[in-house]
């Protein structure tokens, strides 16, 4: 990134681009027919410049397209996000301009081989109906790793046809950039799909750059609201991602520098589970992408909001699962079993965190 940048410095033109010039508020052309170039030739999609749109970071995004969706309709109805599988990504939550603005369905849960499990969207309790705006999935999923099946996007995208609603892809994690992505999945798009990508999580969070896919009149309405709340977004993304994407380094720095670090991350972070809490019953959510564990202590005696305070006291920070829980009002005690952890740190500050992570679990457990 630096040596790019460097670069982007040195020549006059893109000096100016970065610095001394406001964008199109749907985003520059350029980097636009590069994001849809890429795609196109990635996975066959058949989109053009026209269904792309930069965003000031992803969340930003999705606080348009939510309000865009969901809340007071013209009608005086009100419609909500439905979030098809709970847990999902805590940022989407309070991003509603009125309430109530989420609803969520419990998952199935799917009990594996080495201490792990997987949550399933529970077709037989999803019901889209008039007041569903729109349903939208992180995939993969921040907090759990978990990616949803090829089979399970089908189906969403079947039921939010059906009720004429889009389904929203968060893309964060996914393909093609970063590609944070253990397990085959076919990445998905069509006109009444809304992708968003972001260049957060290939190193770029400072850059504040996000990207939407949808078919074009979603795309106008996005460009309408971004005007009004951004006038334009920073240029530091897009004259950076221009030359990343230029020569498709964007897509070589994601497969084999970006993925692979998480991977070996991982596979220490589970080493180090299986080391320090073999003793508890815990189970680990199967790590399918993203950069997070997500633990379960079936039966913890105290809530994951105790947890949490406990293990900041000894110097390990986590997030307490029962937030991740967007939408999803009903009692259920596994809202309070789980934890989030994060494995991007040194291998040894993981291995301690496990230990200390074990340790308060035991505690608490006796
Ligand atoms: N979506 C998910 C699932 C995330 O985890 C995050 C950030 O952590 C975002 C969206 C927002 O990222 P950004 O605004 O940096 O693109």
């Amino acid at each position: 990134f630096k040596e790019r940048l460097d670069g982007i410095l040195e020549d006059k033109e893109t000096r100016h681009s970065l610095l001394g010039i406001y964008q199109s508020p749907q985003g520059d052309s350029e980097l636009l027919e590069y994001v849809a170039a890429l795609l196109n030739k990635q996975y066959g999609w058949n989109i053009s410049a026209k269904n792309v749109a930069v965003s000031n970071g992803s969340q930003a995004a999705f606080f348009v397209l939510f309000n865009l969706f969901a809340g007071l309709q013209s009608d005086g109805s009100r419609k909500r996000i439905q979030l098809p599988l709970a847990p999902e990504y805590l940022g989407y939550s309070d991003s509603g301009l009125s309430e109530p603005f989420f609803t969520a369905t419990k998952p199935t849960i799917e009990l594996l081989d080495q201490k792990q499990f997987k949550y399933h969207v529970d077709f037989a309790e999803l019901e889209v109906n008039t007041d569903s705006a729109a349903l939208c999935v992180s995939r993969p999923t921040n907090p759990t790793g978990n990616v949803l099946t090829d089979d399970e996007i089908q189906h969403l995208d079947a039921l939010a046809r059906a009720q004429d609603i889009p389904l929203i892809i968060d893309g964060a994690y996914g393909t093609p950039f970063p590609n944070i992505l253990f397990e085959q999945a076919t990445p998905h798009w069509n006109d009444n799909t809304i992708v968003v990508l972001s260049l957060s999580k290939l190193g770029l969070p400072g850059a504040r750059t996000g990207f939407v896919i949808a078919r074009e009149e979603i795309i106008d309405a996005y460009t309408r609201a971004n005007t009004i709340l951004n006038l334009a977004c920073g240029n530091l993304g897009t004259t950076l991602g221009k030359s990343l994407f230029a020569d498709g380094e964007i897509l070589r720095a994601s497969q084999n520098i970006v993925k692979p670090y998480y991977q070996d991350k991982v596979e220490h972070a589970l080493r180090c589970a299986e080391q320090s809490l073999a003793d508890l019953p815990y189970r680990i959510h199967k790590p399918e992408g993203a950069i997070f564990l997500w633990l379960w202590f079936e039966g913890l005696p105290i809530s994951s909001q105790t947890l949490y305070q406990r293990l900041k006291e000894k110097g390990l920070l986590v997030v307490p699962g029962e937030p991740f829980f967007v939408g999803l009002n009903e009692p259920w005690q596994h809202k309070n079993e789980c934890l989030r952890l994060s494995y991007a740190q040194p291998a040894e500050v993981v291995k301690q965190g496990f230990e200390l992570v074990a340790a308060e679990v035991k505690a608490a457990f006796a």
